[in-house]
This record gives structure tokens, C-alpha cells and sequence, in this order.
């Protein structure tokens, strides 16, 4: 099931307006531009799917907007091939476009409907993470580690260490770090113990959740 036409021009709109708002990654547009984004909402929003907005997907949750996820991948430098962890699977949709770059992704998700669902229809739809996880992504992934990338599609109230334990070292952790709202934030690991921080502005993200539900 992988539609390539339908859509097409609206995604090809889409990929236009991540262009103007700066993304530069042409993997990334490129992904972005095959990924047929209403698969991953409800049938009767299909109107809502190629506009640079987030949108709710049930259980209380969101597939984040386009730019978001263009501007996170961005910054993950995700090449073909690369060990990436997302934290936060949701409605699948990014966890898509790091699948459509060439990277092995493994995912993790909190929410057990969300879990479920995605089990379920990303194989549908073609999409194959090595590993889905329904867990904490607080805790990372230790069994599978180290990974080249991990991002975290929550916002997260503070940096979880076991993340930064989990990177290569060369390896990127993207995460959006604050309460209300958050200051995208990128760790790259230098050596074993050398972490360097850089920050790119300011976004809104659900909350990363703390307990399980
Ligand atoms: N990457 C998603 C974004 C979804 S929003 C997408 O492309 O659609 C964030 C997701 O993180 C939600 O599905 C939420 O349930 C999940 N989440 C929240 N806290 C979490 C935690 N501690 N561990 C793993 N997932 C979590």
C-alpha cells in the first residue's frame, strides 16, 4: 500500500511552504513529499493532512506539525543506515519519515492504544521499524543501544540520562526541553564524557509523561 499520486500535489505545496520556513535537508523534504500524511489521521480530516499544522490523534495526543518534524530530522543529520531511537511513536508519522531517509528506526511509546495501533498499520502501510516498543522513553532503549541518533517528539522537563548514555559517540540527541513550552535542544556526544549543547528555538510540544497509563 504505498500511494505515490494521490495527494501529490498537495504534499508538493506542503514540501514548498517547509522550503520557505528554512528546511534546507533535501532528504528530509524529499521524504516528507512521498509520505502520504492522511494515512496517519482519521479519514474525515484528510483536508487537514497537508497544511503545516499539528493535528489531534486520539488518546489525548498529536501527530506534530510538518515543519516540527522536518526541523527535528534536520537536526538529527539522519543518513541511510544510521541507529535512530524516537521517543514517542505516536501516530507514526515521523517515526515514517526517518524509515523513508534509510535509517533503522526504533521506537518508543507510552500510550498502549497508540502502541497497538501503530503495531499494526506502519507494517501496513510498508513502513518497518526494526523495534516498537511500548515503555518509558525516559529509560532509552540500554538493550539496543548505542544509537547515532535519538529524538524525542515530547517535551521533555529535563534531559533523561540513560538518552545521553544511549549515544554513539559522534551521535545526536534532539530533544525539546521545558514545561509550558520548549527550547529545541541538540547534545552531541564529543567523547565519553564530553557533551556539547546548542539550542534552536522555541516550540510546544506534549508533555513527555512521567507515569504510565
Ligand atoms: N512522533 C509523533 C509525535 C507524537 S506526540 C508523531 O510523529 O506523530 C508525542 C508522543 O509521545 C505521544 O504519542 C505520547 O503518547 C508519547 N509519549 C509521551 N510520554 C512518553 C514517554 N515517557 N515515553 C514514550 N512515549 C511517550
Amino acid at each position: 500500500m504505498k500511494d505515490t499520486f494521490t495527494h501529490k500535489g498537495m504534499r508538493n505545496k506542503l514540501v514548498k511552504t517547509l522550503k520557505m520556513k528554512g528546511i534546507a535537508d533535501k532528504n528530509v523534504l524529499d521524504a516528507i513529499g512521498t509520505i502520504p500524511r492522511h494515512w496517519f489521521m482519521d479519514s474525515g480530516f484528510i483536508d487537514h493532512a497537508y497544511v503545516d499544522k499539528a493535528f489531534p490523534i486520539g488518546a489525548n495526543q498529536t501527530i506534530s506539525q510538518p515543519y516540527t518534524v522536518a526541523r527535528q530530522t534536520e537536526l538529527l543529520e539522519v543518513k541511510k543506515g544510521d541507529k535512530v531511537l524516537e521517543i514517542g511513536t505516536g501516530s507514526g508519522y515521523q517515526c515514517a519519515v526517518l524509515l523513508e531517509i534509510g535509517a533503522k528506526v526504533y521506537t518508543i511509546e507510552r500510550k498502549n492504544e497508540l502502541f497497538k495501533k501503530n503495531s499494526l498499520f506502519l507494517p501496513k502501510i510498508g513502513y518497518r521499524p526494526k523495534k516498537m516498543v511500548f515503555g518509558d522513553g525516559y529509560k532509552g532503549l540500554p538493550e539496543f543501544a548505542p544509537f547515532d541518533g535519538i529524538v524525542v517528539t515530547a517535551g521533555a522537563p529535563f534531559v533523561p540520562k540513560p538518552l545521553l548514555a544511549q549515544l554513539k559517540v559522534g551521535g545526536r540527541l534532539v530533544i525539546p526541553l521545558g514545561i509550558s513550552s520548549q527550547i529545541m535542544t541538540v547534545f552531541t556526544r564529543k567523547s565519553e564524557n564530553d557533551f556539547k549543547k546548542k539550542e534552536y528555538g522555541e516550540y510546544r510540544f506534549v508533555p513527555l509523561l512521567e507515569d504510565k497509563e
